[in-house]
């Protein structure tokens, strides 16, 4: 939610923080990037549609045990792991400027796509079995509506209360992008 006036997650904003002292105003509002349902409760299945068109998870060709997967450098550890604790709030997108409130559902697969859903783009392709849809991402990604629509504002890294590399991600699959392009134009 808006709390005076900037999005944050709630949970986390202590109340002495924002009034010290006594008679100071918190003021409480809805994220104004998604359609409100009620009071301060916003509806975010955008946030997961988004998720849909980059395809972020890691397929699997059945439900049976298909043993150890494979291994992981510790480096690519340490690079995958703060990606992986994106929890999908919607913060980086109530702060970016290219993001919009978009309630036409027909309109989701053309709008920006959001620096959260890069960012998971680059965590499953960096994935030995996720990199197997890497050129079906790259593909949405660089469709309208993708990395190309970022306007490096930065506002999104500074506003995720994960921390993570928001921009440095997009950077990573700005070029994986370009690459992809380049070799499917000369794969024709
Ligand atoms: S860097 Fe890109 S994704 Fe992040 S806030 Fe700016 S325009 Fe939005
Ligand atoms: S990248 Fe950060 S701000 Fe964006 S949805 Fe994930 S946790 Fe939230």
């Amino acid at each position: 939610m808006l709390i005076n006036g900037k999005v944050r997650q709630s949970c986390s904003a202590l109340i002495d923080t924002y009034a010290p002292n006594e008679g100071d105003m918190v003021t409480l509002e809805p994220m104004t990037k998604f359609p409100v349902i009620r009071d301060l409760w916003v509806d975010r299945e955008r946030v997961f549609a988004a998720l849909e068109r980059v395809r972020a998870w890691v397929p699997i060709d059945g439900t049976y045990d298909l043993g150890p997967g494979p291994k992981e450098s510790p480096d690519a550890q340490a690079t995958h792991y703060v990606l992986s604790t994106c929890m999908s709030c919607g913060c980086c997108l109530e702060a970016c400027p290219q993001f919009n409130l978009e309630e036409d559902k027909s309109k989701w697969d053309t709008s920006f796509i959001g620096a959260h859903a890069i960012s998971q783009a680059r965590l499953f392709n960096g994935h030995d079995t996720g990199a197997t849809l890497k050129g079906e991402r790259l593909d949405a990604l660089m469709a309208p509506g993708g990395v190309s629509d970022c306007g490096n504002a930065q506002n999104c890294v500074k506003v995720c209360p994960k921390g993570i590399p928001l921009t440095e991600s997009i950077a990573a699959i700005g070029r994986a992008v370009t690459i992809h392009g380049l070799t499917s134009f000369f794969r024709r």
